[in-house]
């Protein structure tokens, strides 16, 4: 075994830090050491099981003072206590649970904290379609999914019948082993998951025939569940307690649903504002006129000035999509879009001829008739 490193610096504060600093130290090198975060990290775990061991010691005035006095070597045998030497993960999470519990809101890493490892059921994903009118409005969707659940036959409990669930004889039913084993520095007590039952302090022995012993089955199941206002291409909602159902009682993983969003045959999305293409034909865009156009929720009727221009932009407040955070909603913007005739009769040809000879026709622009492009670069310009 290594040299031990200081119990101070292993959580890095000061002699003198009052028991509040400990503990929020403690904390901070936890998280970062934490298995979750690190799967499979060795070394994480080893710092996150030394720091455990440190905060142990120095959050217990009796322990601290004697660490303090005699070092390590004031906390070896007997006279340190309880879990001196090594913790298991099963230890450390049973008797400073709470520590993550402000963090994770007691359901990170499967339910630790409870002493014997709680198991959680894996996480479904799902795309969902939205239209825009479902994003801009909130919607109620329901789908139907293939997962595990708790296995009818045995209640999940994986086994034939309730006589067939017996005591871990390794372990006698405490899920973990302690082995005693003999260093320069005394008898160190290690805990560890018992490997026979895994942890769970029972074993079977004449499995489920439904299940085989999983405690689970696959069903089909109709959930529903509510889609905020405002959700985007790429935002993934978590549905907790949806997904799959653990062995045992445990926790079920959750339901992910990622949003996709189908494109609009009128609408184009621009943050939480639309666009809209508005054709007004030559007459109208000269005489104005009332338009009715279409929004994510319902129509509106607009007035069109008299001799407005192409490009034009008009803006209809509110009629966006409203902000997933709630700060507002966006606006509907109308892009005005003169339309040209393509073809044109023997009559209209005159027309047009009449047009070219009429002073009125001739390109005359204010500035109030460029377009919305034409004057941001102008601005920059
Ligand atoms: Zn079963
Ligand atoms: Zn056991």
């Amino acid at each position: 075994m290594a040299e031990k490193r200081d119990y101070y610096e292993v959580l890095g504060v000061e002699k003198g830090a009052t028991t509040d600093e400990i503990k929020k130290a403690y904390r901070k090198v936890a998280m970062k050491y934490h298995p979750d975060k690190n799967p499979g990290d060795k070394e994480a775990e080893e710092k996150f099981k030394e720091a455990a061991e440190a905060y142990e010691v120095l959050s217990n005035a009796d322990k601290r003072a004697r660490y303090d006095q005699f070092g390590h070597a004031g906390m070896g045998g007997a006279a340190g206590g309880g879990f001196n030497g090594n913790f298991s993960m099963d230890d450390i999470f049973s008797r400073f649970g709470d520590i993550f519990g402000d963090f994770f809101g007691g359901g990170f890493g499967g339910g630790r904290g409870q002493g014997r490892r709680v198991q959680r059921g894996s996480n479904i994903r799902i795309k969902v379609k939205l239209t825009l009118e479902e994003i801009a409005n909130g919607c109620q969707k329901r789908v139907k999914i293939n997962k595990d659940v708790t296995c009818s036959e045995c209640n999940g409990k994986g086994a034939a019948s309730e006589a067939d669930i017996k005591t871990c004889p390794k372990c006698n039913g405490k899920g973990t082993i302690i082995q005693v084993v003999q260093s320069f520095l005394g008898q160190m007590q290690t805990q560890t998951t018992c490997p026979s039952c895994h942890g769970e302090g029972k074993v079977i022995s004449k499995p489920c025939s439904k299940c085989g012993g999983t405690g689970l089955e696959r069903s089909k199941e109709e959930i529903e569940f509510k889609i905020p206002a405002g959700v985007q291409e790429g935002m993934q909602l978590t549905i907790q307690g949806k997904g799959n159902a653990a062995k045992n009682g445990g926790i079920n993983g959750d339901l992910l649903v990622l949003i996709e969003e189908e494109p609009h045959k009128e609408f184009q999305r621009d943050g939480n504002d639309l666009i809209y293409t508005l054709f007004l034909s030559i007459p109208e865009a000269i005489s104005g006129c009332q338009k009715v156009i279409p929004t994510v929720n319902g129509k509106v009727k607009i007035k069109i000035d008299a001799g407005i221009q192409s490009g034009k932009v008009l803006r209809i407040s509110g009629k966006g999509i409203p902000d997933i955070n709630g700060y507002g909603t966006g606006d509907l913007k109308v892009y005005v879009q003169v339309w040209i005739p393509k073809k044109l009769s023997k009559e209209d040809k005159e027309l047009v001829e009449k047009m070219h000879k009429s002073e009125s026709f001739q390109p005359n622009p204010d500035k109030d008739d460029l377009n919305f492009f034409e004057r941001v670069r102008r601005m920059f310009n």
